[in-house]
């Protein structure tokens, strides 16, 4: 059996540098709560972003938990479909009722044109995700937020490293939160951040994280346990320096598939140089199969490929309205485009070491079970 190729392997920088970077937290014992090492990678962020006000957290998931109790939103939020299952999750969770609206077919993000028909007395705010790195029409949705009066959040999940006309991704909206689980194009292990404008945020965004404490004797309001530890933020500082560098590599992958594929009957795939705007971090490789031209459905796809011990994702599938807790509340939601894309929707092997006899081998497969 051929060796296997999972869809993601985790970006790990030496590990003597990393070993380097834990010793210190044997000589000051400070392993959590906010340490030197969470001091530094937060400043080593902040250049990188070129932003202004950060905070970091124990993952992305609690991020998003935290912007959404410290933005005190209300009601109904408006949001996309086309999404892991954390971004519906922490508004549920939060008392929130998710508005899902359907997504564009160019790009699976958030269908700008379709937000204000769905806006109410109860809309306190706009979540949208720049899926797979893609950034959504910020301008229109910041246009759609001020003229309604509701707070614009980014699920950036996937978009980390991402810029637009040069600014990185970070500094568009109310809120954006990154994630940086192991799987995602930089992580920290486990962990999250949090970007944001207005300055007024910051102490609750601090306090929400350690349990609404400010000061040994002062607890300001109930809050979470959603530290970042110092384990992970060295790994965070280790992984930052290889960033750019492995965004690069993805580059290549992104090259490979893209040629080799692109005049495969049925393929759709993301035309990453048709907007100059953007620079990318390819963080995804998600194609779609249109059976009727490809001769197989995806998950023919999915399953041929995985005979050929390749693993690829149907992400996203189902689509969060579809699952079984929210099928009975949102499941007959009329969401065209973002049914057809989940349907059809299949994410390739993509990370920064796979090799092009890897890429070779994952296209020649693809190729052989679509003719
Ligand atoms: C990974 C991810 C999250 C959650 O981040 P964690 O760090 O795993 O908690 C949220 N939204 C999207 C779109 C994601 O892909």
């Amino acid at each position: 059996m051929k060796k296997k190729i999972l869809v993601t392997r985790s970006s790990l920088p030496p590990l003597e540098e990393y070993v380097d970077k834990i010793k210190g937290i044997w000589d000051t014992c400070w392993m959590t709560n906010m340490g030197p090492v969470y001091q530094e990678l937060e400043q080593d962020m902040k250049k990188y972003l070129a932003c202004k006000n950060l905070e970091l957290y124990v993952n992305g998931h609690m991020a998003l938990d935290v912007a959404i109790k410290a933005l005190r939103l209300t009601g109904e939020v408006l949001t996309t479909p086309f999404t892991f299952a954390s971004t519906t999750h922490a508004l549920v969770l939060n008392g929130l009722t998710p508005v899902f609206c359907d997504i564009k077919p160019d790009d699976y993000t958030i269908d700008e044109d379709k937000v204000e028909s769905l806006i109410t007395k109860k809309t306190s705010a706009i979540l949208a995700v720049h899926v797979y790195g893609r950034p959504c029409n910020i301008k229109r949705l910041r246009e759609i937020a001020d003229k309604h009066h509701l707070k614009l959040l980014f699920d950036a999940a996937h978009a980390f490293g991402v810029r637009v006309d040069g600014e990185p991704i970070a500094n568009f909206g109310d809120v954006s939160m990154f994630s940086f689980h192991a799987t995602k194009v930089f992580n920290t292990i486990e962990g999250g951040a949090l970007v944001y404008r207005d300055d007024s945020l910051t102490r609750s965004l601090k306090s929400l994280r350690n349990f609404g404490i400010e000061s040994p004797e002062s607890v300001v309001q109930p809050g979470l346990n959603a530290k970042m530890n110092e384990f992970a933020a060295a790994m965070g500082v280790c992984n930052l320096k290889y960033l750019d560098e492995n965004i690069r590599k993805r580059k290549h992958v992104a090259e490979f598939y893209s040629s080799r594929l692109k005049d495969c009957p049925g393929i759709q795939m993301i035309d990453f140089e048709n907007d100059s705007r953007v620079t990318w971090n390819y963080s995804y490789f998600p194609i779609t199969v249109d059976e009727k031209k490809a001769g197989c459905t995806r998950d023919d796809l999915f399953e041929g490929l995985q005979k050929e011990n390749i693993f690829t994702r149907k992400y996203f599938y189902p689509l969060v309205p579809d699952y079984e807790c929210y099928r009975e509340q949102f499941g007959r939601c009329p969401l065209p485009v973002a049914r057809y894309v989940a349907d059809r929707v299949l994410t390739l092997p993509m990370y920064a070491d796979l090799t092009e006899e890897d890429l070779e081998r994952i296209c020649r497969a693809v190729l052989k079970i679509i003719r």
